[in-house]
């Protein structure tokens, strides 16, 4: 009788498996949120699950391929860490609370700051999502001019640089270049798939690769030529690559007469800047310098120097608006700007608004209270992005109140824990929006739980800019597993609960399709494909440019009457490492290829690479670590103005000797964070608080540790 039950329940078994492994499969398109790239995937649902993800080969930005974050960032649909409901802070505990409940005690708690110190008091703080234009709206409802982005700790030095040389930020046509020079960016490792693929393509074209970078990176594998620069004088590079340029007449000469102003005074003032001179400060021997310039020019204008992004100039540096100009005015003396394989213009769609159909609120009648774009404060800072890690000192100093804080970890991304922990602290009411207990979640009043990315529609995007235009679309892929809601619902909630629903009245529905009505496209036909060119292909060349001249400004005159040099000259990084001081080390940092910093560090199968590789050390020069007595894989201690810590090292070649490297994603503080709790360090722990005087931005290798064996 045992017997004949047992195989009955084997038998049952079986049937379960093959009726599960025959299920139906059904093919989602929709968006990765692994990163910023959003990249175009395809999501497979069998039996009510996720199945698996690959490419969608139509997207520009990806172009088909998925990066290991993308991979192991979708497990987190199932991660136990998730919210559940809304929850609010009691005695230092959270308690779950229904939706109404958490929005009309925070509306009553709005409305009593608003009363009391004005709608100014109240911040929203996001990474940029395609829904980022209604938390915008919101906060100009409100009649606050505080929305911030996090990009005064990431681009906001790259972008001014740019805006005010060539008009807008451009892309690298690198697929159809013949020459491609890197300067502290590493798209194979804080990743950008299109770009490693294009890179690839001009490769087996037979174009040469040369990475600047004093780390032996991800990207630096693919080169031909590895630059090991001393970290902080990139200008220098660049100011003498002119210098060869001018002085042996290699620039494109036809360009720069009809596209560019000021190319006389730049003459002037680059004969000061010779390699020999550049040899000393960079250390890349002058004889190199002028090699690869004049290889560069002999293939122009099908080379590029690489925008860049983060590293090197994207906030990293006293110097780095200098160094974005002068690599904007490199590149243009190669004539390579809106060029075929050169930096180009991207096409990119130009998105359907809300009104006139819903009105726009008025706006804020008050300035920033960061100082960005007001003159004698932060003048090149970006209105729009804000200065970020100013938010603490504000909040300290009680100008605001109240704060949003949506899919952002301030309190781990931003310099200075502990300052940006007081601050945060001291506002009278905190909201996070997020899917997991983050650390600025941890301390938040009140914490709503946005759905995860495969359980929720979102706005139409345009991330996908390239030579041709592209919308693209996220996607509910599986149902909701708890009480939580998709974030573009969850502001237009706020707004009807904070007495603004009249800016509000559409539904994502809605305003999608308002999205694309100028373009054409159906929302149904974007769902169906996931990705779709839009407007006009690029065209090479250009008439006038988005600068007050309409041409390439070599020569700016409005920095000048802002009070900043007109051309770019050498300036020297802030702080330096002494160096007769064997402990001496200046601070880099930056993405390994598998995780997004420390959204995906909760990750566990992203976490286990690090484990298994044995790669949550500090990378320090092999002969420095030596001098100290060090062996590879031993133990040392970190130690900052603002913050120590210890960390096994990486002894290697592969690092230039005045600075050390760690690897961002690290050193997460939330005890809710399960699997990446206590792991390793962030560099952010050792940063102090500090403001570029021009840009605003964080400068964050502006930092000299002391590293000492244990
Ligand atoms: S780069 Fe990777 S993590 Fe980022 S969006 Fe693309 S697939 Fe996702």
């Amino acid at each position: 009788m045992g017997a004949l039950a047992l195989s009955d329940q084997i038998l049952d078994f079986k049937s379960w498996a093959k009726t599960n492994a025959e299920a139906p499969v059904t093919r989602v398109p929709t968006t990765c949120n692994g990163c910023g790239n959003r990249c175009a995937i395809f999501a497979y649902v069998k039996n009510g699950r996720l199945w698996r993800i690959e490419g969608n080969p139509e997207a520009n930005g990806n172009q088909g391929l998925i990066c290991p974050k993308g991979h192991g960032y979708i497990h987190d649909l199932y991660n136990p860490d998730r919210i559940r409901s809304p929850l609010k802070r009691v005695d230092g505990r959270f308690q779950p609370i229904s939706w109404e409940q958490a929005y009309k005690e925070i509306a009553q708690k709005i409305n009593l700051i608003i009363m009391d110190k004005g709608p100014q008091s109240i911040f929203w703080i996001n990474y940029p999502q395609p829904n980022h234009a209604y938390a915008l709206r919101l906060m100009h409802a409100l009649g606050s001019p505080h929305y911030f982005t996090h990009g005064s700790t990431c681009y906001t030095a790259r972008n001014a640089g740019w805006n005010y040389t060539v008009g807008k930020l451009p892309s690298n046509d690198l697929a159809n270049s013949r020459y491609i020079m890197i300067i502290g960016r590493n798209p194979a490792g804080g990743i950008d798939l299109g770009q490693v693929a294009d890179i690839t393509k001009a490769k087996s074209k037979g174009a040469k690769l040369v990475v600047v970078d004093p780390r032996h990176s991800e990207t630096a594998i693919l080169a031909d030529e590895w630059l090991a620069i001393k970290p902080g004088t990139d200008l220098a590079l660049l100011l003498a690559m002119i210098n060869v340029m001018v002085k042996e007449g290699l620039y494109d000469r036809d360009f720069v007469q009809k596209k560019t102003v000021g190319f006389q005074e730049l003459e002037e003032q680059i004969i000061n800047y010779p390699p020999e001179w550049a040899e000393k400060v960079c250390e890349i021997p002058a004889k190199t310098i002028m090699r690869i310039t004049r290889e560069m020019a002999a293939l122009k204008p099908k080379v590029l120097l690489h925008r860049g992004y983060h590293g090197a100039f994207g906030c990293q540096y006293l110097n780095s608006f200098q160094t974005v100009r002068a690599l904007a005015i490199a590149n243009s003396l190669l004539g390579n700007i809106n060029r075929e394989g050169g930096i180009y213009f991207a096409q990119s769609a130009e998105l359907g608004e809300l009104q006139p159909k819903h009105p726009v609120p008025e706006g804020p009648k008050v300035p920033k209270a960061d100082g960005t774009g007001i003159p004698g404060r932060y003048p090149l800072g970006s209105y729009g992005d804000g200065i970020a890690h100013a938010i603490p000192e504000l909040a300290l100093r009680g100008e605001l109140k109240c704060g949003f804080v949506y899919h952002h970890n301030p309190l781990r991304t931003n310099p200075n824990p502990q300052r940006a922990i007081a601050g945060y602290k001291k506002l009278e009411l905190l909201v996070a929006i997020d899917t997991v207990l983050s650390e600025t979640a941890s301390i938040a009043h009140y914490v709503l739980p946005e759905s995860f990315y495969l359980e929720r529609e979102e706005a139409v995007d345009t991330k996908h800019s390239g030579k041709r235009g592209q919308v693209s679309i996220q996607q509910k892929v599986v149902e909701r597993m708890f009480d939580t809601r998709p974030g573009t619902q969850i502001i237009i909630e706020l707004a009807q609960h904070l007495g603004v629903g009249r800016f509000f009245e559409f539904n994502l529905e809605e305003a999608n399709e308002l999205r694309l009505k100028p373009l054409g496209n159906s929302l149904a036909g974007l769902k169906q494909k996931g990705v779709l060119f839009v407007g006009k292909p690029w065209k090479e060349g250009f008439d006038k440019i988005d600068t007050p001249s309409g041409k390439v400004e070599i020569y700016s005159s409005t920095l000048e009457k802002l009070g900043f040099p007109p051309i770019p000259r050498w300036e020297e990084p802030l702080v330096s490492p002494d160096p007769k001081d064997p402990h001496s080390f200046r601070l880099l940092h930056g993405k390994q290829a598998f995780h997004t910093h420390a959204m995906t560090a909760n990750q566990p199968y992203l976490m286990a690479i690090s484990h298994r590789y044995d790669l949550i050390r500090l990378w320090m020069n092999r002969r420095r670590g030596e001098l100290l007595g060090l062996k590879d894989g031993g133990l040392v201690q970190i130690k900052s103005l603002v913050g120590e810590g210890k960390i096994r090292v990486k002894l290697t070649e592969g690092i230039h000797p005045s600075c050390v490297w760690l690897p961002s994603g690290y050193g997460v503080f939330s005890k809710h964070l399960t699997t990446a709790y206590d792991l390793g360090l962030s560099y952010n722990d050792f940063l102090p608080t500090l403001f570029d005087p021009a840009v605003g931005h964080a400068m964050s290798s502006e930092i000299i540790v002391q590293v000492k064996k244990v």
